[in-house]
């Protein structure tokens, strides 16, 4: 398992990415996005966020505005939003960028035809995919809740676009009561997990809250996400005092790795720092 975070689209993006490696993270998630990384910015930086990205031996995934309609009511405006996904595209695969995440229709409400709802994030979907495969890239699939799409819709969306997934736990929290949403999730869409969002919240609201700090019973959830996944997470967490990304990555490598193992990588990687603790 690889624990990353993502850039907060408000701060300078390489200064996000030197964040990242001066704190040991194993990927970085760039979420191509306003203000701070515009498809257009992230193309005339190419070679700098390279450098640092390599400098620090970092891997990297893409991820998508959450806020861009895949299902619009209004074709116009949709043509528009698959337009910026391209450059987003675009951008992210001269960064040797491999995966990319997109969000499920965050207006899904308007449309009351959940059919048409469905049909149409199928056929965005495509469009999308088809050109980000021809560039050696796949696009991830990222649940929400149960308002954007329920599971059964959201498997419909997955067999129509033979996409696989990104598991997102916070928003799984908020599906069914205590956390149930979690596992029914990953008993259903396991085998399709590529990536995964891990963040938390009190099962209503979106908070992306540290590991901790809010329901999400995380000696539950680790092991059973751990009995099917061993891949990228992100930490999602939003707070703007980083010292509780830093906390919420400790607690994620303890509860799986064990934290002997931990202290004994802290040990080797930075045995200056323990001494001074
Ligand atoms: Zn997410």
């Amino acid at each position: 398992m690889l624990v990353g975070m993502m850039n907060d689209p408000n701060r300078e993006l390489l200064s996000e990415i030197e964040f990242a490696g001066e704190h040991s993270f194993e990927f970085f998630e760039l979420t191509i996005e306003y203000p701070g990384a515009m498809p257009d910015s992230i193309l005339q930086n190419r070679k700098k966020i390279s450098d640092i990205l390599s400098s620090y031996n970092l891997p990297v995934l893409g991820h998508m505005a959450w806020y861009f309609s895949i299902a619009h009511p209004y074709p116009s405006i949709q043509k528009a939003i698959i337009g910026e996904i391209n450059s987003a595209i675009d951008a992210a695969v001269p960064l040797k960028i491999k995966q990319l995440t997109l969000h499920p229709e965050f207006l899904s409400s308007i449309t009351k035809d959940r059919s048409l709802l469905i049909s149409r994030s199928i056929a965005t979907l495509n469009e999308v995919s088809d050109s980000a495969k021809s560039q050696k890239c796949e696009l991830l699939f990222e649940n929400f809740n149960d308002t954007a799409l329920s599971e059964d819709e959201f498997a419909r969306i997955l067999d129509g676009t033979k996409l696989n997934c990104t598991f997102d736990i916070g928003h799984a929290n908020m599906n069914g009561r205590n956390g149930s949403g979690i596992y029914s999730f990953l008993s259903r869409f396991s085998k399709k997990i590529r990536h995964v969002h891990a963040h938390d919240n009190f099962g209503k609201e979106d908070s992306h809250l540290p590991i901790g700090a809010g329901q999400i019973d995380w000696a539950k959830a680790i092991p059973a996400l751990k009995s099917y996944y061993n891949g990228t997470i992100t930490l999602e967490v939003h707070s703007k005092d980083r010292s509780l990304l830093l906390h919420s990555k400790e607690k994620l490598q303890a509860m799986w790795h064990g934290k002997k193992q931990v202290d004994a990588d802290k040990d080797y990687l930075q045995p200056e720092m323990k001494k001074q603790q």
